[in-house]
């Protein structure tokens, strides 16, 4: 059987000149695909097969979690990207991380900085923590903000594949090019409930 996938919400090559369309390809059908099977193949005729994803990655540990926390947290990622991303958020976000960060810029520069400091593989974020303030934190390997009880906003990938065949070592251009051009402002907005 082939596992779904949630669908991308672009085509592969719509985040082109910044992400290839056969980097979202390879990221999307094989790497996050593998995560999907291997999770699958991991609570089938379990207690939590055909429980919704979030329930799986906050219910589970080890190589499950990592599988289902990995499916969990591309699909945040799709949607943390979009073709008409970048630039300048709507008022009313950039008032809100004004107020928390100084500015818009400084905001994406303390994601940047989180973004390049993770150290291997891994994931930067910026969320709203239990306590309700705004923080960018970065996480490693597959582990993410749901299992803290914080509510991720927006994410970046900064596994080398979501960006090896398009910037080899660079993992700084890839980083610039996705809070220039591709991070989705609206979602974040969403999220926000703004
Ligand atoms: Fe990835």
């Amino acid at each position: 059987m082939k596992l779904r996938l949630r669908p991308l919400p672009y085509e592969y090559g719509a985040l082109e000149p910044h992400i290839s369309a056969t980097t979202i390809e390879t990221h999307y059908e094989k790497h996050h695909r593998a995560y999907l099977e291997k999770m699958h193949d991991a609570i089938a005729g379990g207690p939590l097969e055909g429980k919704p994803l979030r329930d799986v990655v906050l219910a589970s540990s080890g190589d499950l979690f990592n599988n289902a926390a990995q499916v969990w947290n591309h699909d945040f990622y799709w949607c943390s990207l979009s073709p008409e991303g970048g630039g300048t958020p709507a008022a009313a976000l950039a008032k809100v991380l004004g107020a928390r960060f100084g500015s818009v810029d400084a905001f994406k520069k303390e994601l940047a900085t989180a973004a390049a400091n993770e150290f291997g593989s891994g994931w930067a974020w910026l969320i709203k923590a239990s306590d309700g303030d705004l923080k960018v934190i970065a996480t490693t390997d597959a582990e993410n903000p749901l299992k803290a009880g914080h509510t991720p906003l927006v994410t970046i990938d900064v596994w080398e594949h979501a960006y090896y065949l398009d910037y080899r070592n660079e993992r700084a251009k890839y980083i610039a090019a996705y809070l220039d051009h591709l991070i989705n402002w609206e979602f974040v907005g969403e999220n926000l409930g703004i």
